[in-house]
This record gives C-alpha cells, sequence and structure tokens, in this order.
C-alpha cells in the first residue's frame, strides 16, 4: 500500500482520526442508530486495527467483518459488543467483505460462539484452496518467482514457508454466499451488497441504503491506496477490474464511508479522483521502467520503482508483495496494449524449463 496524500475529502471519524495521530486503538462508536463501530486490534501491523461494524437486525445483531484472529482481538470484540449491550451469543451472521484474514479470520471463532453464519461473495470463497497441498503450493510460488524472474540469490528470502500459509489459510469457509445487489438481511432490507473486485476478485460493499452509507471495507480507505497485486494463482487484470469498480461508484454520494481501517469520512468522488490519480502515475512509472529497460522481467521492474522504504529496504513478504503490486500494474498496461510480453528462457526447476516474462514496450505504429 502506498501513501496517497491529495485533500479533498472531509474526515469525518474525527475519534478515529485522532486515536490514530496518537497511535491508539479507537473507541467504540454508534455511528447512525442501529449501526455501531467497534475497533479490533491488527497485531504488527501499520493498519493497527480493523473496523468491525455492528448492524441491528430483529433478533440481535450482524457483523460486517470479523478481525485478525488473535485472542487480543477477540477481547476487542467482546467488550465491544458487552459495551453497546450485545454478547458474541447475539451474533446472527457475519457478513465479510473479502477474505483476508484481517477480515475474515475471527469469523470461525464467532460462529462457534454463537452459531452465527458466515457468508462472503463466491469468488472469495473458491478462491481459497482450503485443501492445498504445501508442496504445490510452494512449488506454484517458486514458478512465479521464476517467471518474474528473480535471480537464484534472492530466492531464499521470497519463498514463504508453505506450512505457515497452510496454517494461515485455515480461515472458515462461508455458509452462505451473497451475490451483487442482494440484501442479505431479511430483517434489515435496506442493507444492499455491491460486489467491487480489485483488492480481492471477490470483495463487496455493503449500502445502507437507509443512513445513505458505504460500508467500504479495503476497496475504498481515506489514506491509504488499497493493494492490488497479481498473485501466484491468479490470472486476469486485477488492476483493471479494481479501477472499474471504483469508477462505477462515481455519483453514488453516500453521507459518509465507513471503510475497514483508519476512519471514516465523506467526500467519495474525490477519493476515486485521488485513486485514479495515484494508478495513472504508478501506471506512468512502470511503463518509463519498461521503456528504458526493455525485455526486463517484473522482479527487475519492481527495483527499478520508487517504494516508501525504498526497494533495498524491502525484503520478504514485502518484497514479495511489492512484485505482485508491479505484476498487476504490469499486467494492466499489457491489456491497454502499451506493452507485451515476449517470454525468453528462465531455469529448470524440478525438471521443467520455466520461461521468464520479458516485458517490451509495444511498437506504436
Ligand atoms: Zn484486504
Ligand atoms: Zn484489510
Amino acid at each position: 500500500m502506498t501513501i496517497t496524500d491529495r485533500p479533498n475529502i472531509t474526515v469525518t471519524g474525527h475519534l478515529q482520526k485522532e486515536a490514530w495521530r496518537v497511535r491508539e486503538l479507537p473507541p467504540v462508536e454508534l455511528v447512525r442508530p442501529g449501526l455501531w463501530s467497534i475497533p479490533v486490534i491488527f497485531p504488527n501491523n501499520p493498519l493497527r486495527y480493523v473496523n468491525v461494524y455492528v448492524i441491528e437486525v430483529s433478533n440481535g445483531i450482524v457483523l460486517v467483518d470479523a478481525g485478525w484472529p488473535v485472542d487480543e482481538a477477540w477481547k476487542n470484540l467482546n467488550d465491544g459488543l458487552q459495551s453497546i449491550g450485545y454478547s458474541i451469543t447475539d451474533v446472527e451472521g457475519v457478513l465479510v467483505t473479502h477474505n483476508h484474514a484481517d477480515h475474515l479470520g475471527l469469523a470461525g471463532r464467532i460462529r462457534d460462539a454463537s452459531g452465527a453464519w458466515v457468508a462472503m461473495h463466491e469468488l472469495d470463497q473458491i478462491e481459497v484452496d482450503f485443501d492445498i497441498d504445501p508442496a504445490v503450493f510452494k512449488r506454484a510460488g517458486e514458478t512465479w518467482l521464476i517467471k518474474a524472474g528473480v535471480e537464484e540469490h534472492d530466492m531464499p528470502d521470497l519463498i514463504v514457508d508453505a506450512g505457515q500459509f497452510v496454517e494461515f489459510a485455515k480461515i472458515p469457509k462461508a455458509d452462505r454466499l451473497i451475490t451483487d445487489g442482494e440484501r442479505p438481511l431479511p430483517n434489515a432490507q435496506h442493507i444492499r451488497t455491491l460486489w467491487t473486485p480489485g483488492h480481492s476478485p471477490g470483495h463487496v460493499c455493503f449500502i445502507d441504503e437507509k443512513h445513505n452509507l458505504l460500508i467500504s471495507g479495503d476497496h475504498v480507505l481515506p489514506r491509504i491506496s488499497p493493494h492490488i497485486s497479481v498473485h501466484p494463482s491468479e490470472h486476469g487484470d486485477p488492476l483493471g477490474l479494481y479501477i472499474d469498480s471504483l469508477n462505477a461508484m462515481r455519483g453514488m454520494n453516500p453521507e459518509e464511508i465507513l471503510p475497514a481501517h483508519e476512519y471514516r469520512f465523506s467526500g467519495l468522488d474525490a477519493r476515486i479522483e485521488q485513486m485514479n490519480i495515484h494508478h495513472e502515475e504508478r501506471l506512468a512509472e512502470v511503463l518509463v521502467a519498461i521503456n528504458e529497460h526493455p525485455g526486463a522481467g517484473t522482479y527487475e521492474i519492481s527495483s527499478k520503482l520508487s517504494w516508501s522504504h525504498g526497494w533495498d529496504n524491502t525484503h520478504g513478504m514485502l518484497r514479495r508483495a511489492a512484485m505482485g503490486e508491479t505484476l498487476a500494474h504490469i499486467v494492466h498496461l499489457e491489456r491497454r496494449g502499451l506493452i507485451n510480453n515476449i517470454p525468453r528462457d528462465g531455469r529448470i526447476y524440478e525438471g521443467n524449463l520455466i520461461t521468464t516474462d520479458a516485458w517490451f514496450p509495444a511498437a506504436l505504429d
């Protein structure tokens, strides 16, 4: 994620913003009648916390997102519910904006404690391979790194421990699938689902039509732009999907945006504009790198771009994430017809010759 600091949005979550400034967990807040935000800790992560939203329904409450799966976050959630007169056993369901562990992680524990259903979009449900063999996972990751042109001596730093991933991937399967346009809560018909692919294939936002609010998950955040990446298992153009689903929100004019991280704000169209500018600038930077280094692979191009802490200080998972982000921009440039991939021989890996992506500026005629 990168910081995009262009003004024109209005921060409305003043207590959240102040808590951000002094590096504390914000307070539980009543956002509108029957709608609260409960921040739960996201430890060892610059995002610091996840905003879980609580929607009152006739027989209890429904949560939007669940939080990172650690005891401390579980305690924040339980204490927060207590403070508004509810308890975890009152949770009827969890609407999950997307399958990342800071949103879905605690959903299984909530379901075990209360019998709640867990719902998410089909594309995020099927994206997670719950029974993946760690060896298969590791091989896919290494193939991806070779294709990206990672040099041999840098490989160990970038290979993810498969065992760790499989542990991480033990996130709950959904009991219900939600679709674009659906009103998922029979007792709260004013809540409507909006499919917003990009940050993940099945990312959804929720619109509160009664209060004209947008519960935006990670799709739109006030300060940072969500990580858009091409992962080893992915195909297609996630950045293109993201830009399209972002621009489709123009003119919606919600009174307030309730994001999963950071703080509430207003000015959706301004924020959309900022993000468009950010991505166009980044696309231009990637294109310059390819023009200056024709035939470079994804890894080399990544190393030529500006990163918040500098490429040389970006290691391990962060470097991998940076490469995924670069590849998302490269793939999108290719879709726009501005660059071509002319793969060349890479390396023999497990008896197979893997080709390496080599990116060239498209011939202009
Ligand atoms: Zn996310
Ligand atoms: Zn998140």
